[in-house]
């Protein structure tokens, strides 16, 4: 089986995204850490972050997935806009840690005309700020679709990354399906040579979660616009394949499409009822 939910809002405090995720049926969650255009993140109660904690047990939910903000770019040209990023990185990673064992994802940065070496080197560089040997959360890099000068269009791209990071085993990559359908890969098609693709050149040990998106655009065409599930180019049929694979079995997988809470549910109980 693998873990299904969607993102919340933290509006209301931590608890509270996990009362609605079992209200919605879903048992993972995915939320912004701080506003997703950046900004100043919720101050987090230690006995609200222990209430959620307690909450994710009992109800055997699988690993949460909070999501750095997309302002967040470690390797811009702009030193300010760099040094703000790491700033962000480091801020998010300490308040993770109230949440021992959870994920933590983000688009690993736009090159903005340095080329794709300077931005893997300056990413790099970041990330070996900012880990510490002690740290209870996995980072992870998302497969982007490759629109403008993001990094990790490709799965080279990111194994980059990861080799030049001195504890990459507190690395993993949330794998997105709609980036990496408009990047280029055929996970229609050919979702094992995808997937076989994946494990030599990063492994699938390192997969720690997916983006569970359909796609408004086709095979390659590095668009990035999310579709509701089974309303996009990728389709039912395939993502149906794609959440009953036996590489990401055990994973959590979260939407990030199109929806309102009703959207939401429905896509929730679509995906669990596969799993019947
Ligand atoms: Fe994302
Ligand atoms: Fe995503
Ligand atoms: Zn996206």
């Amino acid at each position: 089986m693998i873990y299904i939910g969607c993102h919340l809002s933290v509006t209301n405090g931590y608890e509270a995204m996990g009362k609605t995720m079992l209200d919605f049926g879903g048992n993972t969650f995915a939320y912004f850490t701080r506003n997703p255009r950046g900004g100043k993140s919720k101050e987090i109660v230690p006995e609200d972050a222990a209430a959620l904690n307690t909450l994710l047990k009992e109800n055997h939910f699988g690993k949460l997935v909070a999501h750095g903000s997309y302002t967040m770019n470690l390797c811009a040209s702009n030193e300010s806009t760099r040094a703000n990023g790491l700033d962000m990185l480091q801020k998010d990673i300490e308040r993770m840690e109230y949440f021992p064992d959870s994920c933590y994802n983000f688009h690993p940065g736009a090159h903005t005309g340095q080329g794709a070496e300077k931005g893997i080197e300056l990413i790099a560089e970041a990330l070996n700020s900012a880990l510490f040997p002690e740290m209870q959360t996995t980072v992870l890099l998302e497969t982007m679709a490759g629109k403008g000068s993001e990094i990790g269009r490709c799965f080279e791209e990111l194994r980059e990354i990861i080799d030049r990071v001195e504890l990459s085993d507190k690395l993993g990559v949330c794998f997105d399906t709609c980036h990496t359908w408009d990047a280029g890969y055929d996970i229609v098609n050919d979702l094992d040579g995808v997937l076989t693709r994946f494990d030599k050149i990063i492994g699938l040990d390192k997969l720690c979660a997916v983006h569970f998106n359909d796609s408004k655009n086709p095979c390659g065409s590095h668009k990035d616009r999310h579709e509701k599930l089974g309303e996009g180019t990728i389709g039912s049929d395939a993502m149906k394949r794609i959440a009953l694979h036996p590489a990401l079995q055990g994973k959590p997988f979260i939407l990030e499409t199109p929806n309102d809470d009703a959207g939401y549910i429905k896509e929730i109980h679509t995906v669990l009822n596969w799993m019947k």
